[in-house]
């Protein structure tokens, strides 16, 4: 069944946050002065249960979604993650999580096991301090990469994604795309966005994917690689001696033609776009014993009901404008 939103774009991709909580405070994402000792995480019983996630996966699944990336807040630091994993392994997907890496060490394995297919781990610095700075928890970067080669010892493929944010790891482009173009891993430039409300974004901390890439350029010589599907959100280059890099123009290339994602929060509601205000609740229907069907034509007639396309439609004012956080809805 294919099911198509008023700009003709079907529904591919569902993004499942798990938690709303963080073991790390990035600067761009979860600024310490918001997310405070005082900041009122979800309470327990307002999460989904493993069940309901993997009961509206299965139905996203039967109206056209062949992707799910389980994400959060920090996904590793819901217990017992590989529960939820293994039931979502056995529905007819790509099945791939997001996470900081600071649990993957030990967690590779199980999550292997479990059905995982994929990985991609978000590393935004190579030098420990810049790292440490960034995740705002002193986080040392050598666990990072331990839960990198952890995931490939458990036979995961791994991305590797980094946000880039003016005046804060910007100097960390060229080393991270050394060391992981040495490494065979496939790394991806991330444009700084102004998601939620409360990092403070400006147009001027964004890096454009178009600097980065000269960056490249002038280090080791790349050359763009046509498009490997109709959709594909990262802008892949070659390195003219070999290997790959991708970066994501999400803020000064826009890619809403080709949106696919729908994303549930951890405690039940669906969003069809990464800059929406409101969300619509699925648990109270999961709650009160709908259907399968029911819940089917829930998610169908929001889908067709969609007409997002903030990126296109970004100005500087609406960067302003209040938004669900990333930690809330996921990546
Ligand atoms: N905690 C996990 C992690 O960091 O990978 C998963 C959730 S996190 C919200 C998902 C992705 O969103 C990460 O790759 C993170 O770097 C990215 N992200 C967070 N805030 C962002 C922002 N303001 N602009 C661009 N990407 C952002
Ligand atoms: Fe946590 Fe991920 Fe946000 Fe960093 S980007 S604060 S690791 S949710
Ligand atoms: Fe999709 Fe919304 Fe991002 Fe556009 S702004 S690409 S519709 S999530």
């Amino acid at each position: 069944m294919q099911v198509l939103d008023t700009l003709g774009r079907p529904v591919r991709d569902l993004r499942i946050s798990v938690t709303d909580r963080c073991n790390f405070r990035c600067v761009y994402c979860m600024p310490k002065e918001v997310f405070g000792r005082e900041y009122e995480f979800l309470p327990r019983g307002e999460l989904l249960s493993f069940e309901e996630i993997a009961r509206v996966a299965h139905v996203a699944a039967s109206i056209g979604v062949t992707k799910v990336r389980v994400t959060g807040g920090e996904p590793l630091a819901r217990r017992d993650l590989e529960r939820l994993i293994a039931m979502l392994a056995e529905l007819p997907v790509d099945l791939t999580l997001t996470t900081n890496g600071a649990l993957l060490a030990a967690k590779a394995r199980v999550l292997a096991e479990s059905g995982l297919q994929r990985v991609t781990v978000s590393l935004d610095a190579l030098d420990d301090a810049t790292f440490r700075a960034l995740n705002d928890v002193d986080f040392p970067v050598t666990r990072v990469l331990e839960g990198i080669d952890a995931a490939r010892d458990a036979g995961l493929p791994v991305k590797v994604n980094c946000v880039v944010k003016r005046g804060v790891n910007e100097q960390e482009i060229v080393p991270l795309a050394r060391f992981f173009r040495e490494r065979g891993d496939t790394l991806r430039f991330i444009e700084y966005m102004d998601v939620g409300s409360t990092n403070g974004w400006r147009t001027d901390d964004v890096v454009a994917a178009k600097e980065i890439v000269a960056l490249l350029d002038r280090e080791f010589g790349v050359e763009p690689v046509e498009q490997a599907y109709r959709g594909e959100v990262a802008r892949r280059y070659r390195y003219r001696d070999g290997g790959e890099v991708g970066v994501i123009a999400s803020v000064t290339q826009p890619f809403c033609g080709d949106c696919t994602r729908l994303r549930l929060s951890a405690d039940g509601r669906l969003y069809t776009c990464l800059f929406a205000t409101r969300g619509d609740d699925v648990r109270g229907a999961l709650r009160s014993g709908a259907t399968d069907d029911e819940l089917r034509d829930l998610l169908t007639g929001l889908w067709r009901a969609r007409g997002d396309r903030y990126s296109e439609l970004r100005t500087a004012e609406s960067a302003s404008d209040p938004k669900v956080e990333m930690s809330y809805i996921g990546g």
